[in-house]
């Protein structure tokens, strides 16, 4: 992408009433426009990035036989009275739609997956299966000061497993928890992610959360580090040791919810009917889990701790491009380098404008691209262009010959 045809430019002016780092510096460098409290607009790098965080989350979906679907994000007051939650859900967008009837922007979807399973179900032959989407979701959140991470419009990635009978629902349970620790591994976040203990799904003593340890979190977790489990602090008056090893020993930190499995049971297919044929040919409701990831809040979370005073670092994975390179004056010399490195397929952002090389060099630190490659007189001396990795300080000569190979090994994060 050449930077002089980008519609978007960094931006000096945030908006007043945005008290949030991760979307100030989002804002700041271009990726998201902010139009109302937890209402933000992807613009092109914020959406590369969103794109890449849902590709990962769809590959691992796909891994375990989740299958894509993409339901209706207008959800029938009907739907929602048949399990009570058109009542009792809190942050539901309630409208009316010119055929009188009422609506609510979907919050969650176990009210239109139920139906839509039952209508496929007949026979335990039928099942098990799983369904997911990544969708936009709507939730009239209270404190919606947290940036990406509390949108009131926000992206969501929902999972719905059927099952015959609990067993089954629990073996895919696990299947699951082990998508989402290899999902966070490739986003980046592996290593300061914990599997935590919450309090109950209707089906059994706990559900789990995802909790990413980060001083911008909104939760308290209690950490086991020797079992890399931890406790939310909801139920740890009740439960106030590890859950796998009794240890006592557990550090309280400050944790960001970036993901929740949980066992519904028959919570939704008893009022939905959504019941099956076993092998004697007695009727029985099918048991069900739900799992969602917050795809947008994973970006917010990563920026929150991928970042230093001048701005983002992206993972290398879910960065919007891998190379910024930055012609000075040389764009002759620049545009060649930029078509071969495309050739090869690598993802170049090129800043073409004419601009000093301060101003070119901010942008690079504040959008947060793994590598700086810098053309300028002083490098095509010696056929060379100058690398630097954005977590980096020291820079290197790299023949320009060399950089495609360079670029390929792996990036800092
Ligand atoms: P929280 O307790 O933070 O409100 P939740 O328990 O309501 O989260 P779920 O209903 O389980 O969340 O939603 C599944 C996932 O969607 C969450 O783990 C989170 O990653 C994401 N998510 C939920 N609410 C929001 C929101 N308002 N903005 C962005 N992402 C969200
Ligand atoms: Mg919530």
């Amino acid at each position: 992408m050449r930077q002089s045809k980008l519609f978007t430019k960094t931006v000096k002016e945030l908006p007043k009433d945005e008290a949030s780092y991760n979307a100030q510096a989002l804002i700041r460098a271009g990726f998201i426009d902010k139009v109302g409290a937890g209402i933000y607009s992807y613009l092109p790098l914020g959406k590369r990035v969103l794109d890449k965080i849902s590709q990962i989350i769809r590959e691992e979906m796909n891994a375990i036989d989740g299958q894509e679907i993409l339901m209706t994000a207008l959800v029938p007051k009907e739907n929602l009275e048949s399990s009570g939650r058109w009542a009792a859900f809190d942050v539901l967008f309630r409208l009316s739609g010119s055929d009188k009837r009422e609506y609510a922007l979907g919050a969650t979807h176990e009210e239109i997956v139920s139906p839509l399973a039952k209508k496929f179900i007949l026979s335990y032959k039928d099942l098990p299966f799983g369904a997911y989407q990544i969708q936009t979701k709507f939730r009239n959140e209270k404190r919606a000061k947290a940036g990406l991470l509390r949108g009131r419009e926000f992206l969501m990635k929902d999972l719905y497993s059927f099952h015959a009978d609990q067993a089954d629902l629990d073996s895919y349970y696990e299947t699951v928890t082990a998508a989402y620790h290899k999902i966070y591994a490739r986003l980046g976040l592996g290593e300061m992610t914990y599997l935590t203990y919450a309090s109950g799904g209707s089906f059994s003593k706990y559900s789990h959360e995802f909790q990413t340890v980060s001083a911008a979190g909104e939760d308290l977790i209690y950490i086991c580090e020797k079992c890399r489990v931890a406790v939310n602090r909801e139920i740890i008056d009740e439960q106030k040791a590890c859950p796998a090893c009794g240890s006592r020993e557990l550090a309280e930190k400050k944790a960001i919810e970036v993901g929740n499995i949980f066992k519904l049971g028959t919570k939704f297919s008893e009022p939905f009917g959504v019941r099956y044929k076993d092998r004697t040919g007695e009727e029985r409701p099918t048991v069900m889990g739900c799992y969602g990831i917050g795809p947008s809040r994973i970006m917010g979370t990563l920026v929150e701790i991928y970042h230093d005073e001048k701005g983002i670092i992206w993972p290398a994975n879910v960065a919007p491009y891998r190379v910024h390179l930055l012609s000075l004056g040389e764009n002759g010399a620049a545009d060649k380098i930029y078509a071969d490195l495309i050739n090869q397929g690598i993802e170049v952002l090129y800043d073409d404008r004419d601009l000093s090389a301060g101003e070119k060099f901010a942008d690079f630190d504040l959008i947060g691209c793994p590598y700086r490659v810098v053309v300028s007189k002083k490098t095509l001396a010696s056929e060379s262009v100058e690398l630097k990795g954005r977590a980096e300080t020291a820079s290197s000569l790299i023949k320009i010959s060399e950089l495609p190979a360079r670029l390929e090994a792996k990036a800092g994060i």
